[in-house]
């Protein structure tokens, strides 16, 4: 597998680098002390082509591979995860849900506003009752009157208050599995269709998540998502491309980590040097960056399997479960390499130990993704 980033991937690096130079960073610090989303940051975001990178041109799209989306997702979230999270669950998620098995007539009334930024879209599986077992989920759509009418709830759901459009599966089959669930697209503002407050969270504070609730919610038959009992299948893949984006998350993260205890290895000194010099803090940054390394390869090796239309799931567990834990272990020894002063809210680096965190829970745990390998390798269904 050839890792040579071609001149254009390279050039979308440098702009997402540029971009979290210049707007993440210590600008996201005051948001994430006030749990407050960054609408004028995200914003900026549409002109660049960040927010349709997978939507094709003739819908406002970037129309870019799956390697740039993880390169752009990775610098996003190097400079600042709420930010990383807020893109690339709005990308992968909902819009690429649409982009991938919406109707034309759907397509053209959505894409175009998600994919520029006039839009953010939202996408909601998980429930109070079912988050890994997803396929257990509860709430119902009934089709009354050539109206689907739709009760239950969704629960930590990416950008649920700041969404224009929200992608919900419900059940509307007898099933009780997999194959009874359908897709749905709701507009912001459909009646009976509300959005709890947002939660209160570890990390990622400056990102919206909250819970949906459907209650006698009606949505035009002309929402539902390609066939009934089609959802859960389109979640499946949607998830394939979510965990390579997820994956790149914890890359960026371990990056982040890893930055800022360089930084801080060459202007602290102990005994008369400075922590740069002390071959026990050298070693254990050589291992991380060993390890980011690793976890970045096996990302670019899923987006490109992603890209060349190969099955990716398998690679894509395996580069979100070892990414995530890459970012989670950088994180906690990054913190170790700064002492007190990791442990403060002042250094960037307490910010990025909270953040890391997500990255095991969510697109599936990493005992999920664990599941995903072994079975293909056990070869169980
Ligand atoms: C900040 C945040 C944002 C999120 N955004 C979204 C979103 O936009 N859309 C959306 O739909 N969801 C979203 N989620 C939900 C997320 O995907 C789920 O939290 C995740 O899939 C885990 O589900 P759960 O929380 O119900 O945990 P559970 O499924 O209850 O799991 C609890 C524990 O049991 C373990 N476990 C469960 N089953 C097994 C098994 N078979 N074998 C071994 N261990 C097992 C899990 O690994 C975990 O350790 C988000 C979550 C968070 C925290």
């Amino acid at each position: 597998m050839d890792f040579e980033l071609t001149p254009e991937q390279r050039q979308v690096r440098a702009v997402a680098r540029e971009f979290a130079q210049a707007e993440l960073g210590d600008k996201i610090a005051p948001y994430d002390e006030r749990h407050e989303f960054p609408h004028e940051i995200v914003q900026k975001l549409g002109p660049l082509g960040f927010l349709g990178v997978l939507v094709p041109e003739e819908y406002g799209g970037a129309a870019l591979d799956y390697v740039s989306y993880a390169l752009i997702v990775e610098e996003l979230c190097r400079g600042d995860a709420s930010v990383g999270i807020t893109m690339w669950a709005h990308n992968s998620l909902c819009t690429n849900h649409i982009a991938s098995f919406a109707s034309p007539e759907q397509k053209a009334k959505y894409l175009p506003a998600l994919a520029t930024g006039r839009g953010l879209g939202a996408w909601g599986l998980t429930e109070p009752g079912s988050g890994s077992d997803a396929a257990a989920l509860r709430t119902r759509a009934e089709l009354k009157q050539g109206e689907w009418i739709l009760n239950g709830s969704k629960a930590f759901i990416t950008n649920a208050s700041v969404a224009s459009t929200t992608v919900v599966m419900a059940r509307t089959e007898s099933d009780p599995k997999a194959k009874g669930v359908s897709a749905f697209i709701l507009d912001k503002g459909v009646p009976g269709f509300t959005v709890g407050k947002p939660y209160r969270k570890l990390g990622l504070h400056a990102s919206n998540t909250a819970e949906l609730i459907f209650e006698d919610a009606r949505v035009p038959q002309t929402a539902l998502m390609g066939a009934r009992g089609a959802g859960f299948a389109q979640s499946m893949k949607v998830l394939e491309g979510g965990r390579i984006a997820m994956a790149a998350m914890g890359v960026g993260i371990a990056q982040a980590a890893i930055d800022q205890a360089v930084k801080y290895m060459k202007q602290r000194s102990a005994f008369g040097r400075t922590l740069a010099e002390f071959n026990g803090l050298q070693g254990m940054v050589a291992d991380l960056a060993t390890e980011v390394e690793v976890a970045r390869l096996l990302t670019l090796r899923a987006a490109t399997l992603k890209d060349a239309g190969q099955p990716a799931s398998h690679a894509a567990a395996m580069a979100k479960v070892f990414a995530s834990e890459t970012a989670m272990k950088a994180a906690t020894k990054a913190v170790q390499i700064h002492g007190g002063a990791g442990y403060i809210t002042e250094f960037p680096v307490e910010r990025i130990f909270r953040d890391a965190k997500l990255t095991e829970i969510g697109e599936g745990t990493s005992e999920i993704q664990r599941m995903v390998i072994a079975r293909e390798i056990l070869r169980l269904s």
